[in-house]
């Protein structure tokens, strides 16, 4: 039986986990394939039902080990699928759904993301979205590694205020988002899905957080996707392809950052005092 994890809400009022799955760098390796898969079931287990994927990833060899990790179980999962910037036309759009919905051996994606900002009109990408959207393909869209503008053009856009997230680069290693773009979709209640929460392994690292974390316990990795998760409105997705990663990074949940923790954060890890343009990975 899956625990519950703790949810934040979209704009649409549907609920979704806090901490979720990564899935960048798999399928890439078959020899990889079943410990990819069993890894993301763990985590289906253990309450992490929203799993991230993108047509990029592997050119669509993530997707596939998706589908196995979901089989027989699509009801339980929150599915977020990307689509890449060059595909992102009236024509292209639907082309690149139906090829991840062939990948994922499903009829819908539950969150359809642009998967940056490009050069093709944004709102012929909307209006492709909002079309997917009424065939029931895709249930909700949304964005990723779009800075405060770029948000500010989307929602101005007939239907683009329909925008469910924005997924972004945001760690203790790349705190620029606080400064304009967190208080902004705050705001307008549009929650933050924070890539590479724990900087790829780096904040894993960290003999800072090693030493806070020893207060609870727990290791760095746990610190940096605590602290992530105890922001309102944000949504850490962690990809772990060891067991005992994933055993750990639902384990944070549990972990309750005092007031001395925060300023020691803070010290090693200053919030931003200015504005810096979003970083992307
Ligand atoms: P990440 O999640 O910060 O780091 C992944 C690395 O951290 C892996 O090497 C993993 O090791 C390790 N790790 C995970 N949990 C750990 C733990 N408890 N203790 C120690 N190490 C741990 O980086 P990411 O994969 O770049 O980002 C996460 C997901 O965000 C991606 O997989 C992808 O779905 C999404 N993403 C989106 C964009 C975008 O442009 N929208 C860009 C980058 C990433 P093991 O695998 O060995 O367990």
């Amino acid at each position: 039986m899956p625990s519950t994890i703790r949810t934040t809400t979209l704009p649409s009022g549907e609920a979704v986990p806090v901490l979720g799955q990564g899935t960048w760098k798999m399928g890439e390796d078959f020899s990889r394939h079943a410990d990819e898969v069993n890894a993301l079931k763990l985590g289906l287990d253990l309450g992490m039902t929203l799993i991230d994927t993108a047509e990029m990833y592997a050119s669509g060899g993530a997707e596939e080990v998706v589908a196995d990790a979901i089989a027989g179980r699509r009801d339980e999962v929150f599915l977020v699928s990307k689509v890449l910037p060059s595909n992102a036309s009236r024509i292209g759009v639907p082309a690149a759904c139906d090829r991840s919905l062939r990948h994922l051996r499903t009829d819908r994606i539950d969150l359809y993301l642009l998967h940056w900002p490009g050069s093709l009109p944004l709102a012929e990408t909307v209006e492709a979205f909002d079309a997917l959207k009424k065939a029931g393909k895709i249930r909700h869209w949304g964005v990723s590694n779009f800075d405060t503008h770029e948000m500010e053009e989307l929602v101005s856009l007939p239907a683009g205020d329909s925008v469910q997230t924005n997924q972004i680069l945001y760690n203790l290693s790349q705190r620029g988002p606080e400064f304009d773009l967190a208080p902004w979709s705050r705001q307008r209640g549009i929650p933050l899905m924070a890539y590479s929460p724990v900087d790829q392994g780096v904040l894993a690292r960290n003999t800072t957080l090693e030493a806070i974390a020893a207060r609870h316990n727990a290791t760095a990795a746990q610190l940096a996707l605590a602290w992530l998760m105890a922001q309102d409105g944000v949504i850490a997705i962690p990809k772990a392809g060891r067991q005992e990663h994933i055993r750990q990074n639902v384990a944070a949940l549990d972990i309750e950052l005092t007031s001395e923790d925060s300023a020691e954060i803070d010290r090693a890890f200053p919030p931003p005092t200015r504005k810096r343009g979003l970083q992307m990975i």
